[in-house]
């Protein structure tokens, strides 16, 4: 395994991630590690899925494709999670395997949307969603014809976003090693005029998804937490992207389904 001698630290703000973190930081200064938050080996993570999430967004806008040699490791502050393998309670067990290089990696997709020169990525997922008025958008497959959707959007998700959104919105959970990506509706209109597919739909991880609208005004793009206006743009193009993967350290062996259980 490649040798971290690099660290940055990306902490939820409220107390015990505060103290989890300090803690981090006098340990890892104690045995020589460089703190260096613009050229990192390894990104601490402390907090929950959400904060993962954040600290993947906040690598991409520091170092943008650089992220594909960063690798997160993650210790939670509340429940159990699907990025990280230790809660606060086991801190000695998550720092004696880092220092004791008892890890393995594990990389996750990032999908991406593009539309004209703009280019954003997500972890969990992309959403286009339009709560001003009803969205009418068609949906294209690997350059096919689909469907033409009305309602209020669509989100497509990843496997690791398939708990997240995608879930709360009556799409199916996959499970961890499956390489799949889901389209789900968000709140479709399906009536005796108007009908789209009205179920999730998982697709292959080379699928290649474009969502064409005669207008997107007042839509707007989601990608995980970050929203951008889609008023002006009459196409966006969606896929897992070929140049960049998120890398994660994963200690013990954790089963997914405990961690799924820990959600509910
Ligand atoms: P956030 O506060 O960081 O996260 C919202 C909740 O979603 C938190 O409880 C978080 O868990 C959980 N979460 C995030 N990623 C997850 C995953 N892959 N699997 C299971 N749970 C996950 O919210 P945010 O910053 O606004 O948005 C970040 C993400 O939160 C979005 O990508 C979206 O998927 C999700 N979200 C979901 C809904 C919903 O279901 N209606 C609404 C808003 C946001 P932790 O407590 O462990 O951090």
């Amino acid at each position: 395994m490649k040798e971290f001698r690099r660290y940055a630290m990306i902490s939820r703000p409220d107390a015990a991630s505060d103290e989890l973190c300090e803690r981090a930081i006098r340990d890892l200064d104690a045995r020589g590690y460089i703190r260096d938050e613009l050229h990192p080996d390894v990104a601490f993570v402390i907090g929950g899925d959400g904060t993962f999430i954040y600290a993947v967004h906040h690598m991409m806008r520091t170092i943008g494709r650089g992220i594909d040699k960063v690798h997160f490791y993650g210790i939670h502050t509340g429940t159990l999670g699907f990025y990280t393998d230790y809660k606060d309670a086991d801190y000695d067990e998550f720092m004696a395997d880092f220092f004791e290089n008892r890890l393995h990696e594990a990389s996750f997709p990032l999908l991406q949307a593009e539309y004209g020169p703009d280019m954003h990525n997500a972890v969990n997922e992309i959403r286009i969603e339009n709560a001003a008025r009803t969205q009418v958008m068609d949906v294209y497959v690997n350059d096919v014809f689909f469907e033409t959707f009305r309602g209020t959007g669509m989100c497509v998700c990843t496997q690791f976003g398939s708990t997240a959104y995608n879930r709360s919105l009556g799409g199916a959970v996959i499970q961890e090693g499956m390489d799949f990506i889901e389209l789900t509706e968000i709140s479709g209109i399906h009536h005796s005029k108007y009908r789209s597919l009205d179920a999730p739909l998982i697709l292959k991880k080379d699928t290649v998804l474009e969502f064409r609208s005669e207008s997107f005004k007042g839509a707007l793009l989601g990608c995980d937490a970050d929203v951008y206006r889609l008023d002006d743009v009459n196409s966006v193009r969606l896929f897992v992207c070929k140049s960049a993967e998120v890398h994660m350290l994963r200690g013990r062996d954790v089963s997914y389904f405990e961690r799924l259980k820990s959600l509910f």
